[in-house]
């Protein structure tokens, strides 16, 4: 049995808004700390302990808007596989191409923990093969169907938050991992305050 973590992309890495002016969409807000989490998940749980097989990201944005998020997840410098699915279509792509393919069988099915927030992933209410996950600026009857809800909000933390339970729940101490990161970053700090100076206001080099 393999694991995939999946993430819907507006509402979810973004705040949910899209901003226009006359020529369409223009602007998408994302958060701050939620690369962070993600490249920790990416480290201890894929790469370290092979936990999980990958992380995907499944959006239905097209045009303009797909081309902001694509820009935002290659600058997160997190590898992540990127779809392309309206929102209709992702249960049923979840079920077929990672719950049952990728090795998943009827007998002995993939495990999805999907974290989005869509008015269509009310559907994972009642599938054992999925764990859903939502923020608190999710529809109502999202967050009914939701095993976990992040007290945070999409492009507010929610993500990062729900990253690190997801890690939580496989016995990872997030703290005792801060803390390795903190100690490996000493040695690549420099000895001299200076060596960071980037100069004084307000005329800062
Ligand atoms: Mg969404």
């Amino acid at each position: 049995m393999k694991k995939f973590l999946i993430i819907d992309a507006d509402g979810i890495l973004t705040d949910g808004k899209f901003l226009y002016d006359t020529h369409g969409k223009k602007y998408k807000n994302f958060g701050v700390n939620d690369s962070l989490a993600l490249q920790l998940f990416h480290e201890e749980m894929i790469v370290k302990r092979q936990l999980f097989d990958s992380i995907s990201v499944m959006t239905g944005d097209r045009g303009t808007g797909l081309d902001i998020t694509v820009t935002r997840l290659n600058n997160m410098r997190v590898e992540m596989n990127v779809y392309n699915f309206f929102n209709d279509e992702k249960p049923t792509a979840i079920d077929r191409f990672f719950v049952y393919d990728q090795g998943g069988t009827e007998e002995n099915p993939n495990m999805v923990y999907f974290i989005g927030d869509d008015i269509f992933d009310a559907i994972y209410q009642d599938n054992e093969n999925v764990m859903f996950l939502t923020t608190v600026n999710a529809p109502a009857i999202v967050k009914e169907a939701a095993d976990i809800v992040s007290k945070y909000e999409g492009g507010s933390g929610g993500l990062a938050d729900l990253v690190l339970r997801i890690m939580e729940m496989h016995g990872l101490d997030i703290l005792r991992i801060f803390n390795d990161r903190v100690e490996r970053s000493k040695e690549k700090l420099p000895t001299a305050l200076n060596d960071r100076f980037l100069g004084t206001t307000p005329h800062v080099k």
